[in-house]
């Protein structure tokens, strides 16, 4: 892997700040990670507001979830460990919590949604074109990571391109080969899901 401790923590504060000024992260909400070996990762401590992010608010652990400084990491940081172990070739994690996605899976009781006929849709890997369809699973709400990641994991053997997942009414998780990619993936489904929520106030007024 080629991303240094250093590196990873400068990209991190980064994508704290504009995911704030998006809105997708408030009060302490949301948590963010890099990976930076084959069993390691940079990550978001517990507890912090996420658009003021200092090098300190910055933690390593194994893919165990384990601590290897003297920091409190966030229960959700057994998510992040889950993704990266299931995807060898992802880079980085970003989980956010936006109104779209807090409204919307709250709303569609389905545990998935279809994303279909959307030009942004190419922005996601190994698409080439909008005349496709893009499923997102939606996962109930659980403070059981251990629970909540075998069930991604039972749904990523059967759909095994997943790009991102959802928790109803909590928020969005979205990862990529690095963190520029993920930015984008997050940008396109915030801008989808915000399509869809306003595609469904249209056909209820
Ligand atoms: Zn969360």
């Amino acid at each position: 892997m080629g991303i240094s401790y250093k590196q990873a923590v400068s990209e991190i504060i980064e994508a704290g700040q504009w995911l704030d000024s998006k809105g997708f992260c408030p009060a302490t909400a949301g948590n963010y990670s890099i990976r930076l070996g084959a069993d390691d990762m940079a990550v978001t401590v517990s507890g912090v507001h996420k658009g003021y992010l200092t090098a300190e608010q910055i933690m390593r652990t194994d893919f165990s979830g384990k601590p290897m400084e003297n920091k409190k990491s966030s229960a959700e940081t057994l998510l992040h460990c889950g993704l990266y172990k299931l995807l060898p070739q992802m880079g980085a994690v970003l989980h956010t919590h936006s109104v779209p996605c807090t409204v919307l899976t709250r709303e569609i009781k389905a545990d998935h949604i279809i994303l279909e006929g959307y030009e942004l849709l190419k922005i996601f890997p190994g698409i080439q074109t909008h005349d496709v369809k893009i499923r997102i699973p939606i996962f109930e709400n659980s403070q059981d990571m251990v629970s909540l990641q075998a069930q991604v994991d039972a749904v990523f053997k059967k759909y095994p391109q997943t790009p991102a997942y959802l928790l109803r009414g909590h928020g969005l998780y979205a990862w990529a080969e690095d963190m520029t990619k993920t930015r984008h993936v997050v940008e396109a489904l915030e801008f989808l899901l915000s399509c869809e929520l306003e595609t469904l106030k249209l056909r209820r007024t």
